[in-house]
Parts: C-alpha cells; sequence; structure tokens
C-alpha cells in the first residue's frame, strides 16, 4: 500500500481495506457511508531522487533522507562546509553552492537551533546537506521550503565533501483528499453510550521511486488490533455502542483526529471511554498507558486487572501527551488512554520497521486484557 502514504494513493488503498473489513464483520456507517473524509495540503516526494557526493551515489533511507519539508531542486553544485552560525556576509560565496551543516561542532543549543533556520533560507546557498549522527528518522510536512534539503549519515558523507549532485522533484498537493474510516456496532443496552476505539492508518508512504516506509509497527499493529477488536464484537455485541475509528494524516500533525474531534459524527459527551491504539508490535517490557496519570481511577482499573491476571509483564503510565489521536479528545475532556508497548525491536519512522521484526510479545494479552477493561467500565 506504498507505506499508507501520499505517493501512489497509498492511504486510500488501506483506507479501502479497513471499510472492506468493516463491511464484512456487518459494521454499520455512522454517517451516509465509512467515510469521512476532508483535504489537506501535503508535501511528497513522487519521483526518482538521486544524490551523489564526490562521485559516490548514496542511497535513499539508508545512507540519507530528504528533509520532509525539502523543495526541488537539481544540477550540480559545490559544496561550503559550515561548522559555526558567522556565515553571514558570505552570501556570494554560497552562491553556488550547497550548506555542508555539521551541528556536532557548535556546542550550544541555541546555535544548533540557528543553523535548523537555514533548512528554509540557506543564507544564499543553493540547498542544505544535514549531517546526521544519529539514525535516520523520516516524517511528513504539509509545507514546502524553498530549497532542497538532504539529511546524510555522517558514517555513508564521504571524506571532504566537495561536490554535490542532486536531483529532488518535491510536489506539494494543496488539497490532497484523505478520510477516516468510521464503524458502528449498536449496543443492546445503552445504544446511546459509545466506546470508541481509535488507531491511525496512515503512516509515512514513499521517498521517492523506490524508497518505502511501510510502518509495521507504526501502525499497522495498531489497526490489526482494532480490526481484531471489530471482529469480536461483530459476533459478541456488548450493552454499549462501540466505535472504530481508523484516522488518517496522523503523522502529518494529528491531522484527521483534530478534525473528527471538530466534526464529529456523533456529540462527543456520548463516548464513555476512549482507547487509541498506536505502536502494539512488541511488548517484552509491558504497556505504556498515556493518560494513565491523568485519568486514575481509569488507570487503577487497567492496572488491577492486569495484576489479577497476569497479561503484561508491567504497566506503566504516564500524563497527557500531544503525541497521538486520543489527545483532542483528552482537551475536550473524554476520558482515554493511548495505550503502546514498550521494548524489543525500536524500528521506527524508517525503511526497517517492518512486520518480520516484531515479536507481537505482548500482543493477545493485551487484547484480553482491553476486553476485560472494557467489560469493567460499567462500573463507572
Ligand atoms: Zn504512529
Amino acid at each position: 500500500m506504498a507505506g499508507r502514504g501520499y505517493v501512489n494513493k497509498g492511504e486510500y488503498k488501506a483506507a479501502l481495506y479497513i471499510r472492506d473489513r468493516f463491511e464484512e464483520f456487518g459494521l454499520r456507517p455512522v454517517g451516509k457511508n465509512y467515510f469521512q473524509c476532508f483535504n489537506m495540503s501535503i508535501n511528497t516526494f513522487p519521483k526518482k531522487i538521486f544524490l551523489q557526493i564526490n562521485q559516490k551515489t548514496l542511497h535513499p533511507g539508508i545512507d540519507f533522507l530528504v528533509e520532509p519539508s525539502s523543495g526541488k531542486g537539481k544540477g550540480k553544485y559545490g559544496v561550503f562546509r559550515v561548522a559555526s552560525t558567522s556565515i553571514r556576509g558570505k552570501k556570494d560565496l554560497l552562491k553556488r553552492k550547497f550548506l555542508l551543516v555539521d551541528k556536532s561542532e557548535v556546542s550550544s543549543k541555541d546555535e544548533q537551533a540557528a543553523m535548523d533556520l537555514w533548512m528554509s533560507r540557506p543564507a544564499g546557498a543553493k540547498g542544505v546537506i544535514m549531517i546526521e549522527d544519529n539514525k535516520l528518522t523520516w516524517s511528513v510536512a504539509r509545507k514546502q521550503n524553498k530549497h532542497p534539503v538532504v539529511r546524510v549519515l555522517r558514517t555513508s558523507l564521504p571524506e571532504k565533501p566537495g561536490e554535490i549532485s542532486i536531483r529532488i522533484d518535491s510536489k506539494l498537493r494543496k488539497k490532497y483528499h484523505t478520510q477516516n474510516v468510521i464503524g458502528l456496532i449498536p449496543g443492546t443496552e445503552k445504544p446511546d453510550s459509545f466506546i470508541v476505539f481509535t488507531a491511525h492508518y496512515d503512516h509515512l508512504g514513499m521517498m521517492g521511486k523506490e524508497t518505502i516506509f511501510p510502518g509495521a509497527n507504526d501502525n499497522a499493529s495498531g489497526v490489526s488490533f482494532l480490526l481484531n477488536l471489530a471482529k469480536h464484537y461483530s459476533e459478541k455485541p456488548s450493552p454499549y455502542s462501540m466505535v472504530f475509528i481508523a484516522f488518517s494524516a496522523e503523522e502529518a500533525g494529528l491531522i484527521g483526529s483534530e478534525y473528527f474531534v471538530k466534526n464529529p459524527s456523533f456529540p462527543l459527551k456520548q463516548i464513555k471511554f476512549l482507547l487509541n491504539f498506536d505502536i502494539l508490535g512488541t511488548g517484552e517490557d509491558g504497556l505504556m498507558v498515556v493518560n494513565g496519570d491523568y485519568f486514575r481511577n481509569y488507570y487503577s482499573l487497567m492496572d488491577s486487572i492486569n495484576t489479577d491476571s497476569k497479561y503484561v509483564v508491567s504497566l506503566q503510565k504516564r500524563g497527557k501527551a500531544r503525541n497521538s489521536d486520543q489527545y483532542w479528545f483528552t482537551e475536550k475532556g473524554v476520558p482515554g488512554f493511548f495505550i503502546y508497548t514498550l521494548g524489543g525491536v525500536s524500528y521506527y519512522h524508517d525503511i526497517r520497521d517492518r512486520p518480520e521484526t516484531l515479536s507481537l510479545a505482548a500482543y493477545s494479552d493485551i487484547f484480553r486484557l482491553v476486553l476485560d477493561f472494557v467489560n469493567r467500565l460499567k462500573d463507572f
């Protein structure tokens, strides 16, 4: 599904797949159909990406990343190495050059932040090469800068970089049409009271023609969990209505869930509890409960169920966080948790987040924990 992003209709293919499962399990649409549609801007890289430094061809996703907000650019340029923020007055020198930025050579955080600003305004240069000392971690951007920017691993950079040959065709899609996918199983006793399960189905998509970000842990794992819950409750309906929402555009800045909260298909007041699943592929070190430190009574319930039944090795809690789709709901006062697994592989927002790397160590235990927890929500 092209990494469930915005090249080759990846997110749309994923949305159709989820809609078909909802239909197969007999879920009902909440609105006219299963889709809640919206538009947004997104920067994409649909064409082949090419990068050589000193005639060494670098491999996208392995040696370098294109900065998500990168502009387009092609040609051959000189390289001007900068290891301090004082490049004022060097405009003429930089004219036909790329800045090679080594943040490790400045120690102050302020100076490093000033260097980050060159990504949008490279002080008269043609583009920017940022040296990356840690792993390559990609994301998506909703705007496009004027100049091309690449992030190259230090270990992949040839010695004394003097010349860059580059081709990046960025395409800013100003009104990309996408959709949340929503389905409902009516409750048997209290159909106006909703338990809501959410998981984002989008990921980062593709960077150029060959580089795919599969996003197995983030968040195919959460979507599969959502679908398993949908299947379960379609066979065993609960007293409450169960709503299943697969959000789009989470990686673009929680856009799908923000749209839903601003345009809810039903009053948010009807939500008794919300559970958001984002990264459930491991679990060797247990489970993190975001909002556990905020909705403490609910956390105590989940923790006691887990202790009694010995499901996952440990539960940990933290407070509110703007880190996944539960965020907007929490801000509106909807009680809910975001849970993610701890331990195992740490591939994240890179080309290595693939299904075969996931242990699913806690997957079925979390499933039982969630069923028990939801069952006990009637006490609240
Ligand atoms: Zn995610």
